[in-house]
């Protein structure tokens, strides 16, 4: 594929025509719709390729399957954090006890499954 140089205003308004040289009936095709196949196939539509992403996700011994996201999105990164900010609030509520703030009797025990359902 040929490369292209555009400055950031031009970028929105000239996108290169690639011309199809392939009996195929895409120019692209990704397979795995996590962080790196997605980008990849934006980049390549930027490019003007026609582009087709094919994602599939093995269900997990349990059954558990999600749609396109991959890793990051659907059981890595993004509920990793949510995860850990959920550990953040727990240490705060320990600070707010030793900074003098009284805590509402009502707040209880933690409850696992309303932040796993809220994740
Ligand atoms: C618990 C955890 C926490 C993480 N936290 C972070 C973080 O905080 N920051 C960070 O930068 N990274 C983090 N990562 C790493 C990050 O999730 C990965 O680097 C990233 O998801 C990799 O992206 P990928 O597109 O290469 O693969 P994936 O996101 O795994 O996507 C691959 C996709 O391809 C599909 N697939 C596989 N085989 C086929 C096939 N034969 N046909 C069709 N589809 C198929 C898969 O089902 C999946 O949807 C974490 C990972 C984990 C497990």
């Amino acid at each position: 594929m040929e490369s292209f140089s555009f400055t950031a205003e031009e970028e929105v308004v000239q996108k290169p025509k690639i011309e199809k040289t392939h009996p195929y009936d895409y120019d692209v095709f990704v397979i795995g719709g996590g962080s790196g196949g997605i980008s990849a196939a934006r980049w390549a539509q930027e490019l003007g390729a026609s582009v087709a992403l094919a994602d599939y996700v093995k269900p997990s011994p349990v059954g558990t399957t999600w749609g396109l996201g991959g890793t990051c999105v659907n059981v890595g990164c993004i509920p990793k954090k949510l995860m850990h900010y959920a550990g953040i609030l727990s240490e705060q509520r320990t600070d707010q006890k030793l900074a003098g703030i009284p805590i509402a009797a009502e707040h209880g025990d933690h409850q696992w499954a309303t932040m796993v359902g809220s994740v």
